[in-house]
């Protein structure tokens, strides 16, 4: 295991109790954890580094979190463009891509993903759910990548909303052992960087048998459960429509609400649920990037301010290629405070720290991993994000949180340290094959697509020649 000295940083955001940023700082790292945060006087002086990183013109922040992505939609990027409501995206969209993929696809997709994700110094993501665990996993083993996996269950061919493809849905019984499968061949696997959970990917398309059942058997397991909820207007009156209540409701009504369940979009929840949210200290990925796009009505009519002052544990999603489109925490910061401010006339209703803390702490906390993760602690995972500040929209800076959120992309990140192992340096990530990935990935897309009957939905009107 080898000892790196980050040096000379241009700052430091620790995202510790303290919320310190450190000037001119460093960072030891002995093997996969932080041995040392501060000025370079504060690095114990027997500390005899292998290799030394300077970070000068460096902002350096706790690697990043996207709580909220699909490995498997990587390669149907575009394709959920324009959908007319959620009915539309879901069950013409996004679901007939995964429902037309086969292992390949998948693995291609996941690998895709991982690699944009590391590009935006995205270090561990939350995925809610396909029926590629293998291949997600696998991808997580070769990116070097830290994340959350979870395999779809879906027991109800129709719902409410409209039906779901024929091989997207199992009878009850086989979807659990799947899933309860899943989680005990992969949570904890890959020393630790792969957790397994079970998925509610959206509860209108499961039965309260399934849900009571998942709950039960994360309760046994020892595990949480990540899905989708209150995702946008059209979901919430088919809940009503069948259940006669929204979502949290009727999670609720299941007990299946708690500090493991971490549910995402949530932008239409209704006053009364929040205090359920806050009671049972469940946590909320909020994904204002999906809802730009699609026209969720997430920022318009969600209660993220409303949430954070009730002191719910809130953090940030990019959702998928066919939602959001693009996959930058960073971006997500700048979407989510500058929507709550147009939306509430209110240029303070959410602060440019509040959404750092999102990306970084508070992506831990809501995947039960903030004990190692999430700030820079001596004795946390040296997991790290290093991004460049020496670019035109970065400077002058007065206020370097302020820079990140109102004037930065995830085009900054430069280098990614996971478990203390270098996965970019120099904005090139060392685990992936980056130029044979594209050309796999527009290959598989193109077929894709056209197995899927969808390959004219992204088409640009202008003549292409
Ligand atoms: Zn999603």
């Amino acid at each position: 295991m080898s000892r790196i000295l980050i040096k000379d940083a241009d700052y430091i955001v620790t995202v510790d109790k303290d919320r310190r940023i450190i000037r001119n700082g460093a960072i030891a790292i002995d093997g996969d954890r932080i041995a040392a945060v501060g000025k370079i006087g504060d690095i114990p002086p027997a500390f005899a580094a292998d290799e030394i990183l300077d970070a000068r013109g460096k902002l350096v922040l706790p690697g990043l979190f996207d709580t909220h992505i699909h490995n498997a939609q990587q390669l149907g990027r575009g394709l959920g463009d324009e959908a007319y409501s959620g009915p539309e995206r879901l069950f013409r969209r996004l679901w007939v891509v995964e429902a037309n993929m086969d292992a390949g696809d998948a693995l291609c997709a996941a690998r895709l993903t991982q690699l944009e994700l590391l590009r935006a110094g995205i270090t561990c993501f939350a995925d809610p759910g396909n029926y590629f665990a293998a291949e997600t996993a696998r991808a997580v083993e070769e990116s070097g990548a830290r994340g959350m996996i979870a395999r779809t269950v879906f027991d109800m061919g129709q719902t409410s909303m409209g039906s779901l493809p024929r091989n997207f849905f199992e009878p009850t019984d086989d979807a659990l052992a799947r899933a309860d499968e899943m989680v005990a061949e992969y949570n904890g696997a890959l020393d630790g960087r792969l957790k397994a959970w079970f998925s509610m990917r959206v509860p209108v398309a499961c039965s309260d048998d399934l849900l009571r059942r998942i709950a039960a058997l994360a309760r046994k397991r020892n595990v949480g459960v990540l899905g989708h909820a209150c995702e946008n207007r059209d979901e919430i009156v088919a809940s009503h429509l069948k259940y006669g209540m929204g979502d949290i409701s009727r999670l609720d009504r299941l007990g299946m609400l708690g500090p493991n369940l971490l549910l995402m979009h949530m932008g239409w929840v209704d006053t009364k649920e929040l205090m359920l949210l806050q009671r049972n200290d469940v946590k909320v990925s909020l994904a204002p990037g999906a809802s730009f796009h699609q026209a969720m009505g997430n920022i318009a009519h969600g209660k993220a301010p409303e949430m954070h002052e009730l002191g719910i544990t809130l953090s940030l999603g990019s959702d998928s290629a066919m939602s959001g489109n693009f996959l930058d925490a960073i971006r997500q910061t700048f979407l989510l405070v500058g929507g709550y401010h147009e939306a509430r006339l209110d240029p303070k209703v959410i602060r440019p720290e509040t959404a750092v803390e999102m990306i970084t702490i508070n992506g831990a906390r809501s995947m039960l991993w903030d004990d190692d993760l999430g700030s820079l602690e001596a004795g946390k995972k040296a997991d790290i994000t290093i991004l460049d500040i020496m670019r035109p929209e970065w400077q002058p800076v007065h206020n370097p949180i302020a820079n990140l959120v109102y004037c930065a992309h995830g085009g900054s990140a430069d280098t990614v340290f996971v478990d203390g192992k270098c996965l970019m340096r120099d904005k090139k990530v060392l685990t992936l094959n980056e130029f044979d990935l594209y050309e796999e990935a527009r290959d598989r897309a193109a077929s894709l697509a056209k197995r899927a009957g969808l390959a004219q939905v992204a088409a640009t009107p202008w003549p292409m020649t």
